[in-house]
C-alpha cells in the first residue's frame, strides 16, 4: 500500500483512564475511499479510538497519521507546538458525526450546515447559502432548510449533522454510532445517506451496531474487545460461519 493512498494510520496506540487500560497496542490502516466498520461490545474502546484519531481524546502513546498529518505521542512527553499545529490541520480535514447529533438548537438546519463555512472558512453568506442548500439536498432535506432542530425528527437531525460535516469538505469522516439514538424506522434514511457517501468514494470509519450496513457497505470489519483489535478482515470473512467462536458469540446476540 503506497503512503499516498493511506488516509488513516494508527500504530501502537495506547490509552488509559487512570488505571483502566482502554486501548492497547491498536494498529489500523485505512486507505483512501475505504469504509471500515468497527464492531465490538460496549466498553471495548471504540469511541475512545475514534476520538483519539482527531485528538478529542489524547492518547498516552502511539503514532497517528491522518491525511498526511502525523503526530507521535510519547508517554509522559507533552505535545510540541508542531504537534498541535498538525492536530489543527488534521481536524480541518476530518469530520465527526456523533450519536447525539450535537446541532445548535437556536440555528436552523441551513444555519447549522453553513456555520463552519462562515465562521471558520470565511466564505460569503451567499456562497455558504448555496453550498448549504446543495448539501441539504444531498441528504434529502432541502425543504427543511428553515426548520429548527426541535422541529426535526432524529433521522433528519442526523442528516443535518452529516451535511454540516460535509460542508467542511473532509477527506475522512468518523461516525460514532450515528443511528443508535434513532428509532428503527428512522435509521434507514441515515444509513442511505452514508451508503451514498461510501459509493461516492468517501473514506469512512464507522462505529456501529448495524450489522447489515457492515456486511453490505464495509470494505473491512474491525472487531474490538477489551481495548484490543481482535479481528480486522473483509465482511465476507468476518460474517462467515467459520469465523472465530468469539465473533460467532458476538454476532449471535443480534
Ligand atoms: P465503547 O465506545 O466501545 O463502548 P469507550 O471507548 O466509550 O467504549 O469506553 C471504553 C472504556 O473506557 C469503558 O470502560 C469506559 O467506561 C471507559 N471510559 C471512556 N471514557 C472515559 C473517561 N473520560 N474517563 C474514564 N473512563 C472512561
Ligand atoms: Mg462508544
Amino acid at each position: 500500500m503506497s503512503t499516498s493512498t493511506v488516509k488513516v494510520s494508527v500504530s501502537a496506540l495506547a490509552k488509559s483512564f487512570d488505571k483502566l487500560e482502554v486501548l492497547r497496542d491498536v494498529n489500523l490502516e485505512v486507505s483512501s475511499g475505504e469504509v471500515v466498520v468497527i464492531l465490538g461490545p460496549s466498553g471495548s474502546g471504540k469511541t475512545t479510538l475514534l476520538r483519539s484519531l482527531n485528538f478529542l481524546e489524547q492518547p498516552d502513546s502511539g503514532c497517528i497519521r491522518v491525511c498526511d498529518q502525523q503526530i507521535d505521542v510519547r508517554s509522559g512527553i507533552a505535545l510540541s507546538r508542531q504537534d498541535r499545529q498538525a492536530i489543527t490541520r488534521l481536524r480541518q480535514k476530518t469530520a465527526m458525526v456523533f450519536q447525539s447529533f450535537n446541532l445548535f438548537p437556536h440555528k436552523t438546519a441551513l444555519e447549522n450546515v453553513t456555520e463552519g463555512l462562515i465562521s471558520v472558512r470565511k466564505v460569503t453568506k451567499e456562497v455558504a447559502h448555496d453550498r448549504g442548500m446543495a448539501l441539504l439536498k444531498q441528504v434529502g432535506l432541502q425543504d427543511k432548510a428553515g426548520s429548527y432542530p426541535a422541529k426535526l425528527s432524529g433521522g433528519q437531525k442526523q442528516r443535518v449533522a452529516i451535511a454540516r460535516g460535509l460542508a467542511m469538505d473532509p477527506e475522512v469522516i468518523f461516525f460514532d454510532e450515528p443511528t443508535s439514538a434513532l428509532d428503527p424506522e428512522l435509521r434507514d434514511e441515515v444509513l442511505t445517506v452514508m451508503r451514498d457517501l461510501a459509493k461516492a468514494g468517501m473514506t469512512m470509519i464507522v462505529v456501529t451496531h448495524e450489522l447489515r450496513f457492515a456486511r453490505e457497505v464495509a470494505d473491512r470489519v474491525v472487531f474490538m474487545e477489551g481495548g484490543v483489535v481482535v479481528a480486522n478482515q473483509s465482511p465476507e470473512v468476518f460474517f462467515n460461519a467459520n469465523s472465530s467462536p468469539r465473533i460467532q458469540q458476538f454476532l449471535s446476540k443480534y
